[in-house]
């Protein structure tokens, strides 16, 4: 069995940690072997380590000021052996703290869960086969390939190296990317030096490379820390933030009204016991502490929302930024459109072919006015379509009896193409074993690969990429009987136009020899002096769902640009397809070019306007953002690349691909969408809203309970009259109510209009004028209404246990009725929208049952000083239930006009 005892790799040179590991170098390891280190090693992941343990979790609920309060209350209770009253309080401390914690955890796993919803995989050679596992299969003694954008998988020796350079700041906190190759290194050298290791969860940024796993999981160094875990979830967000200060600040001035009400109290004489009770209810009764726990689990809902609708939130504070989105920024390919390639076009030799059938299944012809192509005899088409397959990074295979592909899409279809026209991909490559590569950049638009020729010397050189990339390379072109011919570069570029017109990508193919004497190749080797081989078109359908989400952001005040490395002419025709444009006069492109001769001021002017980017670099995404933030839009950008990181980090909203997207973009995005698709984003921003919605919902209809309840202590000591409502009693409308009836609101499904509406502006006060206006209205009634039947009810029957039933029942029935209309912002309940929320009604009616029990068990009245109430009782409670009701229905009506303007 294989052992590793060994501390240290970088001081072995390749040969000796393949053998120390016992595999080959070239197959890689054997099942057999793998199932065994499997057994041996475990899981490559790290173990989780329970960031606060339950116990720790629940204690610190206690953590609060509220709860000190109430602590010191009980224990003063206690002392004055109010037996009743102590342990009302503790029970409500105690509820307080299971509920926080329960959320708490709730929350915590929900976004914990996020990050394994994102699985990310490896490429391997094993049994001599390139294939893509999970990472967590991965053993010591594996071959890794590495390419730009991965994320390394385990920590590996390196073996090979092209022009590597790996990220390694969140292991060294080195925030340029390292250099690596694979010279042996001496034995002291720090880890930061061993430029011959890739470290576990480091990011490749450029280049390619092979490396030997040598631990995994837990033996990695990033095991070792345990970096990645002990980050802690925070659950924060802006507006989060910005309501803890908010609560603070409130809590400051309840104290000190508390405080001044059991000096006044005393003061007009009072028993200090009383005051001291009063001025712990006005605290108890005016602090939201429901807040916290209602907005944690509002997000948490709402994050785990928006995965369902495959939108991974990885940054928290992107669920708010989310609904005040104003601009959307897509790529084209695979996010507009389906990313299901196939040729349609091929030109070779002037020649336009046209190629039948669908998908990836090799079953159409090539053919030319009804005559199908002979490669024998149409050579440029044959070279054409060999350049497509050789040059060439992707798979197709057949798996049951469907055909599918591994790689990139663009390059699939090209196999799929040579074969309709007659060759075979596999016997190809085995005649033409590659050699080396230059791998595909969006930066150069091409790839190069080199291979095997007859004659020693030289190597055959296949080029494919963008038109204009491989035009401005090229010296002569192949004609149908495969003789070099003069470049007809007019030409050539009216049928790449011909085809894109029709929304086609094109891709241009050629070749060159390359002399072994040059050793690897580079840039500079294909720069000039090709022979141009043909054109393939490949259509690219839109997503059928996107043309009707583009709709949607247009009526939600949100404009939509795609940006894309594509020609210009590809992507206005796509745009059009997809109703991109609201108005024919848009119907115009900006090319990266053109971008390029902008500077800052003027490309900030412009911006606005244009709705299609061709032609970008990544680069230029970053300048898009920034100009558009200029102008003060939030901006989404999407991104799949490696250099599309700046832009993703730079965007209000970075959302990375989640399938073609490589692991660098995902680590620098805000949010990942797990089907790459347009309208993932849009659906995230309509729940974005939502949660938003439902927060502000939930303030809206706490403030005026709290005010309320405050209120009526404070008027009762201040007048010197008796207390409408008992501290306990307080407390438990308190608890009661914000469980059963306020946490209902956190599943409130969006309001139908949610997508008419043009979005939130980024830092406008959390409440409107008329949110505030709404506040007061309802907690003056339920002061006025409590007070009004407390005393009438003490005159009539002279018996206070049943006053402070009235009071109660009024309070905690108004807070119902209100509740009904918290669930629409602005719009007026209907009766019909009073069953949407079959949680409310739950709520509403185990909040009934409550106070059935309250009112007429003996073991509550004991408690609680209630006594029971008679009809005519309860018709008098809803009456004043059903004016706070219909006094907010009327506000919303009156108001209605000035909505409506606004919106
Ligand atoms: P997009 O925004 O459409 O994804 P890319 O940056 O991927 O754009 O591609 C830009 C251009 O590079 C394409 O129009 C195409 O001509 C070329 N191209 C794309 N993929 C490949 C590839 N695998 N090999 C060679 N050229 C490619
Ligand atoms: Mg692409």
């Amino acid at each position: 069995m294989l052992s590793l005892e060994k501390k240290h790799w970088h001081d072995l040179t390749d040969k000796e940690s393949i053998d120390a590991l016992e595999t080959d170098a070239i197959r890689g390891l054997t099942s057999d072997q793998v199932y065994e280190r499997q057994k041996c090693f475990g899981f490559n992941q790290l173990s989780v380590k329970q960031q606060k343990s339950n116990f720790r979790l629940f204690f610190s609920q206690f953590n609060q000021p509220l709860i000190y309060i109430l602590l010191a209350a009980t224990l003063i209770t206690l002392l004055l052996k109010e037996w009743v009253d102590a342990s009302v309080i503790f029970g409500v401390v105690l509820v307080n703290a299971i509920i926080g914690f329960m959320q708490e955890r709730k929350a915590i796993k929900a976004i914990a869960a996020l990050a394994n919803a994102m699985n990310y995989e490896a490429t391997v050679i094993r049994n001599g086969q390139k294939r893509q596992i999970a990472i967590q299969q991965l053993v010591p003694g594996d071959l890794v390939l590495l390419q730009s954008g991965d994320k390394v998988p385990a920590d590996l020796r390196l073996l090979h190296s092209r022009d590597l350079y790996i990220d390694e700041s969140s292991l060294t906190g080195e925030s340029v990317p390292v250099a690596k190759n694979t010279a042996l290194l001496p034995t002291e050298s720090m880890l930061v030096d061993q430029h011959n290791m890739a470290f576990s969860t480091s990011l490749v940024t450029y280049g390619v490379g092979k490396g030997v796993v040598v631990t995994t999981g837990d033996a990695t160094e990033i095991g070792k820390i345990n970096a990645l875990l002990a980050r802690t979830t925070k659950l924060q967000t802006p507006l989060l933030k910005k309501m803890e200060k908010f609560s603070q600040a409130l809590l400051w001035v309840i104290l000190l009204l508390a405080g001044m009400t059991f000096l006044f109290g005393i003061m007009h004489g009072e028993s200090w016991l009383d005051m001291f009770m009063a001025a712990v209810a006005l605290a108890v009764g005016a602090i939201p502490e429901g807040l916290p726990a209602a907005m944690t689990i509002t997000l948490g809902i709402g994050v785990a929302r928006m995965a369902q609708r495959n939108a991974i939130i990885r940054k928290l504070p992107a669920v708010e930024t989310l609904g005040s989105t104003t601009v959307i920024c897509s790529d084209k390919t695979g996010t507009l459109t389906q990313n299901q390639m196939t040729v349609a076009r091929i030109v070779a030799a002037g020649i336009e072919y046209e190629v039948t059938g669908a998908g990836y299944t090799p079953h159409g012809k090539v053919h030319f006015q009804g005559e199908t192509a002979d490669l024998t005899k149409n050579k440029a088409l044959s070279q054409c379509l060999k350049a497509g397959v050789l040059c060439n990074e992707a798979r197709l295979f057949q798996k049951e009896s469907s055909w599918c592909i591994e790689g990139d899409p663009t390059e699939a279809a090209l196999i799929v193409s040579a074969n309709k026209g007659g060759l075979d991909h596999e016997v190809l490559h085995s005649d033409h074993p590659r050699c080396d590569a230059i791998p595909f950049e969006s930066e150069y638009q091409y790839m190069a690969t080199v291979h095997h020729h007859e004659s020693e010397d030289t190597h055959l050189v296949y080029l494919k990429g963008s038109v204009e990339s491989i035009l401005s390379r090229c010296q002569s072109m192949l004609d149908d009987s495969g003789h070099e011919q003069p470049l007809n570069t007019k030409l050539i570029e009216q049928q790449m136009k011909q085809l894109a017109a029709q929304g086609m990508r094109v891709l241009a193919f050629a070749c060159t020899e390359h002399e072994v004497a040059l050793g690897a190749i580079g840039h500079d080797h294909v720069a000039e002096q090709l022979v141009f081989l043909g054109l393939q078109g490949m259509i690219d359908p839109p997503r059928k769902e996107v043309i009707e989400s583009i709709q949607q952001c247009h009526t939600a005040g949100i404009s939509v640009k795609m940006i894309t490395g594509d020609h210009g002419v590809t992507a206005l025709a796509i745009a059009k397809q997809i109703g991109l444009f609201t108005s024919v006069s848009q119907h115009n492109v900006m090319m990266g070019t053109e971008i390029q001769q902008l500077d800052d001021q003027q490309l900030i002017a412009k911006v606005q306007q244009v709705s299609v980017f061709a032609r970008i670099a990544p680069e230029q995404k970053l300048r898009l953002v920034e100009a558009l933030q200029a102008q003060g839009e939030v901006v989404a950008m999407t991104g799949d690349g490696v250099n599309d990181a700046p832009a993703l980090k730079q965007a209000d909203i970075g959302v990375a691909m989640g399938r073609e997207g490589t692991e660098v973009a995902k680590e620098a995005a805000d949010m990942v969408l797990t089907d790459d698709n347009f309208s993932s984003i849009v659906s995230a921003v309509q729940e974005g809203r939502g949660i938003y919605d439902n927060l502000i919902k939930f303030i809206s209809w706490t403030l005026p309970t709290n005010v309320g309840e405050g209120l009526v202590i404070l008027m009762a000591v201040l007048l010197g009259t008796t207390l409408p409502i008992l501290p306990v009693q307080i407390l438990w409308i308190n608890m009661t109510t914000a469980i059963c009836l306020g946490l209902m609101l956190a599943f409130e499904p969006k309001e139908q209009g949610i997508m008419i509406r043009p979005p939130r502006i980024p830092n406008s006060p959390i409440l409107g004028k008329q949110l505030i206006l709404r506040i007061i209205i309802v907690s003056v009634l339920l002061v006025l209404s409590a007070f009004w039947l407390f005393h009438q009810t003490l005159a009539d029957s002279g018996n206070v246990a049943k006053a402070h039933t009235m009071a109660v029942n009024v309070f905690v029935f108004g807070e119902m009725l209100y509740l009904f209309n918290c669930r629409k912002l602005y719009v007026s309940p209907v009766f019909t929208t009073l069953l949407g929320n079959p949680w409310l009604m739950f709520g509403a009616l185990f909040m009934t049952g409550l106070q059935v029990l309250y009112t007429y068990w003996a073991p509550m009245q004991m408690i609680f000083h209630s006594a029971p109430l008679t009809w005519l009782d309860w018709g008098y409670i809803m009456c004043a239930a059903i004016i706070i009701f219909l006094a907010v229905s009327l506000e919303k009506l009156l108001y209605k006009s000035e909505v409506a303007t606004k919106f």
